[in-house]
């Protein structure tokens, strides 16, 4: 069984200004850890630098030992954004066996085996031949998950993978998350759904401003020590 190893050395970031202030966090032995904190405090780009997707300006991160510029540790990452991203003309099946023939060389024959055994997962095998647009937004975000189990990655981070649903969708893809908890994968993710990261994270870390404020086991969230934390978890409460 993987257990998440995260260590991240002065880590800073810059678009046009600096958006990530010299992060430093070692973590290991973690099932799912949440990213907390308002929106411009750094979450995605923090996400996306784990994730291998963006390359920081300065500093060193590695994710169970891989540096995340490596192209090898890229390849084995599942991403899931805040809206679906599948491609529209695809069904949902041919979104998947795409990735699987194309990055993984599969043939046909076993993309199909594998991509309809995630969509089982998530409870989508009656609607695989179906366009995202034929589909429910949660569908759509659940087959979106089932595409990025399939590339068997040991990690999959989410990015607010809810924010563009309603209440009850919300629930539909967080409950599906949770069912994937005993799958031997590893979490990172951002959401503002504080129940689920009560439920589902075993570890969290609070960000302000591009900065990590304060890290810890998931009860820290009922007794913050900072400030910044104790007003956030009053807002979202
Ligand atoms: P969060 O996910 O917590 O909302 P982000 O990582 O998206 O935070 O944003 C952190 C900061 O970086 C914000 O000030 C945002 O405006 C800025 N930012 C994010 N992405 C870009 C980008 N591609 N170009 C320029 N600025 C960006
Ligand atoms: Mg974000």
């Amino acid at each position: 069984m993987v257990t998440l190893k995260i260590d991240i050395k002065t880590l800073s970031h810059t678009y046009d200004i600096e958006v990530l202030h010299n992060l430093s966090i070692q973590l290991e032995g973690k099932k799912a850890v949440a990213l907390l904190g308002q929106s411009g405090s750094g979450k995605s780009t923090l996400l996306r630098i784990m994730a291998g997707l963006e390359k920081p300006t300065s500093g060193e991160v590695t994710i169970n030992d891989q540096a995340v510029d490596d192209p090898e540790y890229r390849k084995a990452v599942g991403f899931v954004f805040q809206s679906h991203n599948l491609f529209p003309h695809l069904t949902l099946l041919d979104n998947i066996t795409l990735i699987l023939e194309k990055t993984r060389g599969f043939t046909k024959e076993a993309a199909v085996k594998c991509a309809m055994s995630n969509l089982e997962k998530l409870k989508l095998d009656d609607q695989a031949h179906k366009a995202p647009r034929n589909v429910s937004g949660g569908q759509a975000q659940r087959a979106s998950i089932a595409r990025a189990l399939s590339i068997d990655p040991d990690v999959i981070f989410l990015d607010e993978p809810t924010s563009s649903l309603d209440p009850i969708l919300t629930n539909d893809v967080l409950n599906a998350v949770e069912d994937l908890r005993d799958s031997g994968k590893d979490f990172v993710f951002a959401t503002h759904v504080m129940s689920f990261v009560r439920d589902f994270s075993d570890y969290v870390i609070f960000m302000e401003n591009g900065n990590i404020i304060e890290h810890g086991p998931t009860e820290i969230m009922d007794s913050p020590k900072t400030e910044a934390m104790q007003s956030f978890m009053a807002k979202v409460r």
